[in-house]
C-alpha cells in the first residue's frame, strides 16, 4: 500500500476526495498496524469503524476481529469498498451518518471502537459512544491532535470540556501516537493522534446515571464563561438556587465555573440536584 496506489485507486474511481467529510485516507500500513495494536483488537472482537472510506482499515481489522461493523455516510466509496473487502464475509456495512444511524440496534454487539475519524464529528461521536454503546470495552480512535487533547486533559485548563470529565469516568487511557500529515492522502491541514483507551471498571458505579450525569457535565460546559450555576440555568438542567445550594454543600465556592470541577465532582452534584 502506498499514496501513489490510493490516490491512483480515486482517479481511477472517479472520485475527488470530500474534505467537509474529513476525507483524508490513510496510506501507511505502519498506521494500520499501529491502530490494531493500540487498539489490541484480538480474535473475538466485533470491531466498529466509523468512516471505513477505501477500506484499507477495515479490511485489516477483518482479518484480525470476529465482525466488523463499518458506517460510512459517502455512496460514492461502494465501488473501492466492494474491491478491498472481495470475500471478507465478516464485514457487515451500513450506509448513513453515523450520528444518526442507530448504532446501538448493531448485531453483534461492538467490543472495540477502531476509527479513523471524520474530525468534524470525532468528538460527539466518542462523547456519544461511552453510554450507548455500553458493550464497547476498548477504543482507538485517530482525531485531529487538538481533540485528543482534549479528550484527557486536566481540570481548570482550557482543554477541560464535556468529553473530559464523561471519559474520565468511563475510561481509562492506554496509549497514544502522534501521527504525521504526510500518512493521508490528501493530506490534512492539522496534526493528528491515534489515541486508545479503555472501559474502567468504575463506569459500573454511574451507568445507572449516565444519561442525567451527560445531561449535566453537557449543560455545564454550554456557557464556559458563565458561573456553573448559571450555566445549568441557562441550559435547562438546574434552577440556578438549587445548583448554588448544591455547590456550597459539596464545598466548592459557588462561583465556580464548569472548567473548575474535577469529574469524581460532577458524579456528587447530581446527587444533589
Ligand atoms: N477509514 C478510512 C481510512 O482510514 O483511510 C477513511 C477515514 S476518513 C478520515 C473519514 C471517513 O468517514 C470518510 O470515508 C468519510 O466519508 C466518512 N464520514 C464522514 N462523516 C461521516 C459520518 N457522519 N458518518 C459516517 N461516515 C462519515
Amino acid at each position: 500500500m502506498s499514496g501513489q496506489i490510493t490516490i491512483a485507486r480515486l482517479r481511477e474511481l472517479g472520485i475527488t476526495p470530500d474534505t467537509r467529510l474529513g476525507q483524508h485516507f490513510l496510506v501507511d500500513d505502519n498506521l494500520v498496524r499501529a491502530a490494531l495494536r493500540l487498539g489490541q483488537v484480538h480474535g473475538t472482537d466485533v470491531v466498529l469503524e466509523i468512516g471505513p472510506g477505501l477500506g484499507v482499515l477495515t479490511a485489516a481489522l477483518a482479518d484480525t476481529a470476529a465482525h466488523v461493523h463499518a458506517v460510512e455516510i459517502d455512496r460514492r466509496l461502494e465501488p473501492a469498498l466492494a474491491v478491498t473487502l472481495a470475500g471478507r464475509a465478516n464485514v457487515t456495512l451500513t450506509w448513513g451518518d453515523a450520528m444518526t444511524t442507530d448504532l446501538a440496534a448493531l448485531v453483534p454487539a461492538p467490543t472495540a471502537f477502531v476509527a479513523n475519524l471524520p474530525y468534524n464529528v470525532a468528538t460527539p461521536l466518542i462523547a456519544e459512544s461511552l453510554g450507548s454503546l455500553p458493550s464497547v470495552q476498548r477504543w482507538c480512535v485517530m482525531v485531529q491532535r487538538e481533540a485528543a487533547d482534549r479528550l484527557f486533559a486536566s481540570p481548570g485548563t482550557a482543554a477541560y470540556g464535556a468529553v473530559t470529565v464523561l471519559l474520565a469516568l468511563a475510561c481509562d487511557r492506554t496509549g497514544s501516537h502522534r501521527v504525521s500529515r504526510a500518512v493521508f492522502a490528501p493530506p490534512p491541514n492539522v496534526d493528528s493522534t491515534l489515541i486508545a483507551f479503555r472501559r474502567a471498571e468504575r463506569f459500573a458505579a454511574v451507568v445507572d446515571r449516565w444519561t442525567d450525569l451527560s445531561r449535566l457535565v453537557h449543560g455545564g460546559f454550554a456557557h464556559r464563561r458563565k458561573t456553573l450555576a448559571n450555566a445549568l440555568a441557562l441550559s435547562g438542567v438546574a434552577e440556578r438556587a438549587d445548583a448554588e445550594r448544591a455547590l456550597l454543600s459539596l464545598g466548592v465556592d459557588p462561583r465556580v465555573r464548569a472548567e473548575a470541577l474535577p469529574p469524581e465532582r460532577w458524579v456528587e452534584l447530581l446527587a444533589l440536584l
